[in-house]
């Protein structure tokens, strides 16, 4: 560079330079001005500290020319100003002081020079450019350092407001840096973990993790990006887990910054090196919460195969398991079962105590379903009612027959809903592999069917298939829409069963007994149609054609001078469970000017058992009405006798199936001896149903039981033959 481009520049450096010259001496003052002037500097003057410090606080200066001894307002003074205003100008102290202790003062309260008068020019300008220098330097590394600063904080918000875990590993697995989630994630403070191994934090060794490092804890891979998800420790092992999808990259020495951060020890890094050539530094990692992504699939996963009210595998759970066990069974050449279970009249119950009460009992059933079973049996819930039992590696159809045993025992107990105790029954039908299906859909198919005959066979019961159900299965089928043409062609007859008293031996009632007149197969009994009737809901119509046909007819014999004669006519419970039954009976009655009180209705114990509060309103109505009712084939239901006077019960009819254990005269029976002196006690009358032999009828007639009804006095008769006995009896 040119000494005339270098004089120029300084000139123009000078130019922007404002200076302040203060001194109490006039002529100091002017011939300090007249020389920075010539050096084309911008001055202003101050005589006096006081002066000095008005233009100070007015005026931005870049440099102040200090003379010190000024009276009363000196040069110290002029520096304790700006200290205490904060005016930051650089001061070189030009002054006749030379005492040691006044320049290391001045020095102390921020002067950057001193030059001692009388100088010469060269001396001062020399003195004021090394102090512009110095102060341009300063003012550089200021800069610089505030922009470090803000950069710094920058990136330390940035990592700490990632919503990631962050951290670095250095060479030895240890923790060299973890940013603020570390805490509020895992709970640990980043001070904490500095030095601990990374592999501590695992919540049980991870292969894959481990594979990263070496027996003791260091990584020894040193190449690509390992992302792996894996569950961390939180440092309070409070129990509670977490997932994170961790995201390792392996740090080289040669990234600018880092190593010294990572502090690594010289001799760990000489044991790892990567492929590069560069030293390998340790890792920097990521750690993504990933905890409820990980419960949403859990979720979504236990959705998929599991009933999310009683938690049971469902359909497609139930295959999977039902395929591997009869692969089992094949290859073992072992027998299992599948069981189909379905809850006897659990409409009934949702309808009378609504769906939630409904999922109650479903979850409190399948509870004491579990505590039949074996280790490795699969309950299912396919929906609804409906559950489905795999019971593998059964040795026998005994074991199968103890557990449905077992199964119906248990749900034959009361269940407590809303202060009731309600009583639901379950239906069973098992299939046996090999026997009876040889793959899955075959065996449930069969299950089914089973448990199809077990509800047609009074319910609550377990039937196991053969091969006679399949085609009375078809049987049905063909049945209900048969059924379905019964009632528009009029294919239904009422029989009548006459009542004897056993004292005067006079005929007082009769009871309605339905029939089929099927065009092909000729008169068909109730108990061939009656459960799918009652499956069906065609029951309640065929109920209120039978109801009105028997009124009408028994209603004209009386006309015709016969009786008056009692008529029973048989319910089904989901004729009684209807909302309308007291209008239904009294609207016939009056329709056929029936009298009630010759009007008595049948109704079985099961209908007790749900809604008790329902039916006692019900039947006392009836009963106020003047009609009678009967308890049907006492004995053979719930025998529970807690409601039976709570109810309005004229009559207990005992059933059959009892009196048929009367074979001799001196038997001890002492089932109907129980229900007759039961009965008698709760002042109601007995009716013996099935009473065949005279044996029979005097026994009965022995313990008390005032009417009979059975094959010995008549079989069922249609109505003319039915008219002419009682004429006959009559006359
Ligand atoms: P239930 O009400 O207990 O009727 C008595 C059953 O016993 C009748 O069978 C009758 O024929 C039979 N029986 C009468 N005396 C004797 C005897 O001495 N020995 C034997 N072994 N059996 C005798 P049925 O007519 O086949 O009816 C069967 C069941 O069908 C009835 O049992 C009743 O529960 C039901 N049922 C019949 N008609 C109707 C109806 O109109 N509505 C409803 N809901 N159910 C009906
Ligand atoms: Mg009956
Ligand atoms: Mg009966």
């Amino acid at each position: 560079m040119n000494a005339e481009l270098a004089e120029v520049q300084t000139q123009q450096v000078a130019s922007a330079t404002r200076v302040l010259v203060v001194d109490d001496e006039v002529r100091m003052l002017s011939s300090l001005e007249a020389l920075l002037k010539f050096k084309n500097y911008s001055v202003d003057t101050a005589l006096g500290g006081q002066a000095a410090c008005q233009l100070l606080a007015q005026n931005q200066y870049d440099l102040l020319l200090l003379d010190l001894n000024m009276g009363d307002f000196d040069g110290y003074a002029v520096m304790a100003f700006m200290a205490d205003k904060g005016i930051d100008v650089v001061t070189v102290v030009v002054s006749g002081e030379t005492a040691f202790d006044a320049v290391r003062k001045a020095l102390r309260m921020g002067a950057s020079d001193y030059v001692k008068k009388p100088y010469s020019p060269e001396e001062l300008f020399a003195t004021i450019d090394s102090t512009m220098h110095k102060k341009s330097l300063r003012d550089e590394r200021d800069r610089y350092q505030s922009h470090v600063r803000e950069s710094e904080a920058l990136y330390r918000y940035i990592v700490d407001r990632s919503p990631d875990i962050v951290f670095l590993l250095n060479n030895e697995g240890m923790f060299s840096f973890s940013n603020s989630q570390m805490e509020s994630l895992l709970g640990y403070d980043s001070g904490q973990l500095l030095g601990l191994p990374f592999v501590q934090l695992l919540e049980k060794p991870h292969r894959q993790v481990l594979e990263l490092f070496d027996s003791s804890n260091v990584p020894v891979s040193a190449e690509g990006v390992h992302n792996i998800e894996l569950c961390l420790n939180h440092h309070s092992d409070s129990g509670d887990k977490k997932y994170f999808e961790l995201t390792l990259f392996p740090v080289q020495t040669d990234i600018m910054g880092v190593v010294s951060n990572l502090e690594f020890s010289s001799s760990a890094s000489d044991r790892v090196t990567a492929g590069g050539g560069d030293a390998f530094a340790g890792f920097y990692g990521t750690a993504r919460d990933i905890t409820e992504r990980k419960k949403s699939e859990r979720l979504i996963r236990f959705q998929a195969y599991h009933d999310l009210l009683t938690e049971l595998p469902n359909r497609s759970l139930f295959n999977d398991r039902l395929k591997l066990a009869i692969a089992h069974a094949r290859r073992h050449s072992q027998m299992l079962a599948v069981m189909f279970l379905d809850l006897d009249r659990f409409k009934s119950v949702n309808d009378t105590f609504g769906h939630a009460v409904g999922d109650r009992l479903l979850k409190t059933v399948v509870n004491r379903l579990q505590k039949c079973l074996r280790e490795g049996d699969t309950l299912s819930r396919f929906g609804g009612d409906e559950f489905v039992l795999l019971l593998p590696e059964v040795n026998g159809e005994e074991v199968v027959q103890s557990i449905a045993e077992k199964i119906i025992k248990t749900v034959k107990q009361p269940f407590e809903l809303e202060g009731q105790d309600v009583f639901v029954g379950i239906s069973i039908g098992v299939a046996l592999y090999p026997e009876y299906g040889g793959n899955l859909d075959a065996l449930i198919k069969n299950a089914d069917i089973a448990m199809y005959q077990a509800k047609k066979r009074g319910k609550n019961g377990y039937c196991l298939f053969n091969e006679a159900m399949s085609s009375d299965i078809s049987h049905s089928i063909k049945l209900e829409s048969e059924l379905h043409r019964a009632l528009e062609n009029d294919e239904l007859r009422v029989f009548y069963q006459p009542q004897l008293c056993a004292k005067t031996q006079t005929i007082v009632g009769v009871e309605a007994l339905v029939r089929w007149q099927h065009p092909e197969r000729g008169l068909v009994p109730p108990g061939e149609f009656i459960a799918l009737a009652e499956e069906t809901k065609l029951i309640v119509e065929i109920g209120e054609w039978v109801l009105q046909r028997a009124c009408q007819e028994v209603k004209s014999w009386m006309d015709q001078g016969v009786g008056p004669i009692r008529l029973a006519v048989n319910f089904s419970s989901l004729q009684v469970e209807r909302p309308n039954l007291v209008d239904t009976v009294i609207d016939t009655l009056e329709r056929y000017q029936f009298p009630p009180r010759y009007f008595e209705l049948e109704i079985t114990e099961s209908v007790m058992m749900n809604d008790l509060e329902g039916m006692v309103s019900k039947l006392q109505k009836l009963a106020d009405y003047g009609v009678e009712v009967a308890i049907d084939d006492f004995g053979t239901g719930y025998s529970s006798l807690s409601y039976l006077h709570r109810l309005p019960i004229h009559t207990v009819k005992v059933d059959q199936s009892f009196v048929r254990n009367i074979q001799t005269p001196d038997v001890e029976v002492s089932i109907v001896n129980a229900i007759c002196a039961m009965a008698h006690g709760l002042k109601l009358k007995i009716i013996a149903e099935g009473v065949e032999t005279q044996i029979q009828h005097d026994y009965l007639s022995n313990l008390g039981c005032e009417e009979m009804q059975g094959y010995l006095i008549s079989r069922p008769l249609p109505g003319d033959e039915v008219l002419d006995f009682l004429r006959e009896r009559e006359a």
